[in-house]
């Protein structure tokens, strides 16, 4: 079994965990069978209590596990099967430390961070290899290389390395180059700077992935491999992507860095075959139609807090052969200034998940718009029940209906608690979470869109549809075409009467990938296309 460790230099946002991934692909595509994972210094257990605004979205994993969002670029990437065990935080080592200690497991000895605190991070290195079965275990250590908390991460990969035999294990820094326009040049000082303050931990990167604006010449090729001990083929350049984030791989592949790991760590095979990745992403960069869609949020402002909502969103278009344009519609902005003139010219409205009042009403003014004009309509979880909610109050004249979560003393609560969940008062870990079958009602629309009867989504909500409501919904044009196996929660539900109103109370967007495109996301494109065309 063979060991790849991932760092980061310089600053954060460097992409470490796309290039993790599309080097997942990479090994892959040679044959490879290969497992992320992700270890986070910050001293949360998980990020699943963070807010959007300190982490992005949080990504939810088959066994309930609420990881960070690069495990969803893992998971998009390749192949790997993701555990709770393939993300670790600072806080879960400690937390697994400390209950050991209580247990009396250290035998009276001073518990301290080495070796104790880096033997627990060893140990899920060891875990996860030894789960999955791999070929090679790419862990990616998040962070900047510098931060004080991430410091036991390092000794421990550096003990890692000692122990399992330097032939088995390489270490990949990920670092950036700037452009300084004022000197019109490339700058390597910080990526000098980065490899010297791993150095002193006593890890030497095996291969250097200079993130840049600019190609990298010769020289500074040269000047990279010279001032930080790697050959210059091991400098491997990452320039910005022009279209999509899918194109990483192919330009790895370019700098032979699949090439470059194999043989540093000895293992044989074929050239990587990444035919199939190309003619993907060929149709998500070169597509044929155009299509506008609105995403109704509150978190609209940042890149990540919609993550694989907006990936799922691209995939869809590839798999359509349309360009997705993505409006990012503030619900707020909906309540406060001039309504809906935000949503027109949309041929699709898609609310996705969310927690808190706040931008509440502005979502349920886009459902209504959606159903009301014949615009195709994909909701989330929560636009699952902002669907119903609206429905409630507008079809049903169920006035000041509402979900519980938001009015605790709403009259007509539409969306309410399940009874398991009323005596929870523990933040984490404490939703109905991961994945949960659904059987889909013949004749359903969605059963037709995902060409099943029964279907396997992630779930991460604590708020289900409240059945004493489902006759008057059932009476008109509502159905519910999904529901758990014992036909108790609601699951999906669709207006019969209508191009494509489809909403769930899962994750569909944690399924999708480039080479598959999830099919309520692939319908939901297909309906806006042709509400576009006036089909
Ligand atoms: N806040 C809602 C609930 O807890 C929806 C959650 C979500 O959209 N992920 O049920």
């Amino acid at each position: 079994m063979k060991f790849i460790f991932l760092t980061g230099g310089v600053v954060s946002s460097l992409g470490k965990g796309l290039t993790a991934a599309s080097l997942g692909t990479l090994l892959e595509s040679r044959g490879l069978k290969v497992a992320l994972q992700k270890f986070d210094p910050y001293l949360n257990v998980d990020p699943g209590t963070m807010s959007p605004f300190q982490h992005g979205e949080v990504y939810v994993l088959d066994d309930g596990a609420e990881t960070d969002l690069d495990l969803g670029h893992y998971e998009r990437f390749t192949n790997s099967e993701l555990t709770q065990f393939n993300n670790l935080t600072s806080g879960r080592v400690y937390q697994t430390v400390l209950e050991k200690e209580r247990r009396g497991d250290y035998l009276g000895k001073t518990v301290q961070v080495i070796p104790h605190v880096t033997d627990e991070i060893k140990n899920r290195v060891h875990a996860v290899a030894e789960k999955s079965g791999a070929d090679v275990i790419i862990t990616e250590i998040g962070g900047t290389t510098g931060d004080i908390e991430g410091l036991p991460f390092l000794e421990a990969i550096r003990e890692f390395a000692l122990e399992n035999g330097r032939g088995n294990t390489i270490f990949v820094h990920v670092t950036y180059v700037p452009f300084i326009k004022a000197a019109g040049e490339l700058k390597t000082k910080p990526t000098q700077q980065s490899v010297a303050k791993l150095r002193e931990i006593g890890i030497l990167p095996d291969i250097l992935v200079c993130r840049t604006e600019k190609p990298l010449n010769d020289e500074l090729r040269q000047k990279i491999s010279l001032f930080c001990n790697v050959p210059v083929e091991a400098v491997i350049e990452e320039i910005d992507v022009d279209h999509s984030i899918y194109e990483v791989p192919l330009m790895l592949q370019r700098e032979k860095m699949d090439e470059l790991v194999c043989e540093y760590l000895g293992i044989e095979t074929p050239p990587a075959d990444m035919s199939r990745w190309e003619s993907v992403i060929d149709r998500i960069i070169k597509p044929k139609h155009k299509v506008k869609i609105g995403v109704i949020g509150k978190y609209i402002e940042l890149q990540d807090a919609y993550k694989s909502v907006y990936e799922a969103v691209t995939h869809a278009g590839g798999a359509n052969d349309c360009a997705v344009e993505v409006v990012r519609v503030d619900s707020e902005d909906i309540e406060k200034n001039g309504g809906l003139s935000h949503l027109e010219g949309l041929s699709g409205v898609l609310v996705p998940g969310g927690f808190g009042e706040r931008g509440v009403e502005g979502k349920i003014l886009a459902a209504k718009y959606a159903r009301e004009n014949g615009v195709p309509y994909l909701g989330l979880c929560l636009g699952m029940q902002i669907a119903c909610i609206e429905f409630a109050r507008n079809a049903l004249g169920l006035e000041g209906a509402h979900s519980a979560e938001f009015d605790p003393k709403t009259p007509h609560p539409i969306i309410a608690l399940l009874d398991e969940q009323q005596n929870v008062t523990e933040l984490g870990g404490t939703m109905r979470l991961g994945a949960q079958p659904c059987r889909l009602a013949a004749g359903s629309k969605v059963a037709e869109i995902y060409g099943t009867d029964e279907v396997n989504e992630r779930h991460r909500h604590r708020y289900e549809f409240n059945n004493a409501y489902r006759e008057q919904f059932e009476a008109k044009d509502f159905a519910f075409s999904g529901t758990s196996p014992d036909g108790n929660l609601v699951e999906l539900i669709e207006l019969k009467d209508h191009p494509y109103f489809i909403a769930t109370q899962a994750h569909p967007e944690f399924r999708s990938k480039p080479i598959q495109a999830h099919p309520l996301f692939a319908g939901f494109i297909k309906a806006a296309h042709e509400h576009a065309n006036g089909q």
